[in-house]
């Protein structure tokens, strides 16, 4: 991968010109345990705030998908799941796809490699026993990836997609990847949970996401690449946030040549028929600070 030549287009099957892929990262109250590990809050503000995702913005985002006949790919964190029992039987008996998203929303900053293991095999274990099957792929909370945690998912033979190397499938670290992209997450534009030193900023008004969403669209079919659209149960379930979505998938259906389809259908096309391509396969190293220069030698 070098050079000022483009690549050849990306192989799409049957002939498609772009991908697009429905994603939810269905937090809830994960990441509010994960905050206040150490010493609970009296606040029930941001809890109820997350618990809406569960309670209602999941089952309006699954009806949503419904109605426009959609598969999507649900990243759920393992204490979600335990909480909510219910959550990854319906999901794939409305023929979405459940992948893993940590156990407690822990960020890769903030454990060690060994906490990560753990944690990454117990929620593989709990999915097993929810589901009576093992999801094929991971997603890290906050998209932060370490060497560690590639070569984790790679042993035990998950995809990844947590990255934005490439705007289509690649490969990394022997690990395919299935990137996301910032700027086709709602968080960005929507979180806001208020109170004394978080989110200063009022949440974008719907209309203005759906014409940035529409533009990065429009340019990704135009280049061929992976819209991964990336939403969140507690976010993007609240009403006029659907309803965008709603105009959203309108646009997006209207497209045949784009392949709409979970991460794992999108894993297993780059697998079997890309992967080995060198211009969508990339290493990075464990440490980057190896230059002798860096070191003063
Ligand atoms: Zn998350």
């Amino acid at each position: 991968m070098t050079g000022l030549s483009l690549p050849a287009p990306y192989p799409w099957p049957e002939g498609r010109g772009a991908a697009f892929c429905f994603s939810v990262d269905v937090d809830a109250h994960s990441p509010w345990l994960w905050a206040n590990r150490s010493s609970m809050p009296r606040g029930l503000s941001h809890l109820e705030q997350r618990n809406f995702g569960p309670r209602l913005g999941l089952p309006r985002i699954a009806e949503l998908l419904l109605r426009h006949n959609i598969h999507g790919s649900f990243f759920v964190p393992a204490v979600v799941a335990e909480e909510y029992p219910d959550i990854l039987p319906s999901l794939l008996d409305g023929g979405h796809e459940v992948g893993l998203h940590g156990y407690f929303h822990e960020l890769a900053g903030e454990i060690t490699d060994e906490e990560f293991t753990q944690v990454l095999e117990a929620s593989v274990e709990l999915f097993e026993r929810q589901t009576g099957a093992r999801p094929k792929g991971f997603r890290s909370p906050a998209w932060e990836m370490t060497a560690h945690m590639l070569a984790e998912v790679r042993r035990l033979g998950f995809y990844d997609s947590s990255l934005m190397g490439l705007d289509t499938p690649y490969s990394i670290n022997g690990v395919t990847e299935v990137p996301v992209q910032w700027s086709t997450d709602d968080a960005i534009f929507f979180k806001f949970l208020g109170g004394a030193g978080n989110d200063r900023w009022p949440p974008l008004d719907t209309n203005q996401v759906l014409a940035a969403w529409e533009e990065e669209f429009s340019a990704i079919h135009r280049f061929g690449g992976l819209f991964m659209l990336t939403v969140h149960d507690w976010i993007s379930g609240r009403a006029p946030r659907i309803a965008m979505l709603e105009r959203f998938l309108a646009t997006v259906t209207g497209h045949a040549d784009v392949w709409i389809t979970t991460a794992g259908e999108l894993a297993t096309h780059h697998h079997t028929h890309v992967s080995k391509r060198d211009d969508l396969t990339v290493n990075v190293p464990a440490s980057l600070l190896q230059h002798p220069v860096w070191r003063g030698q």
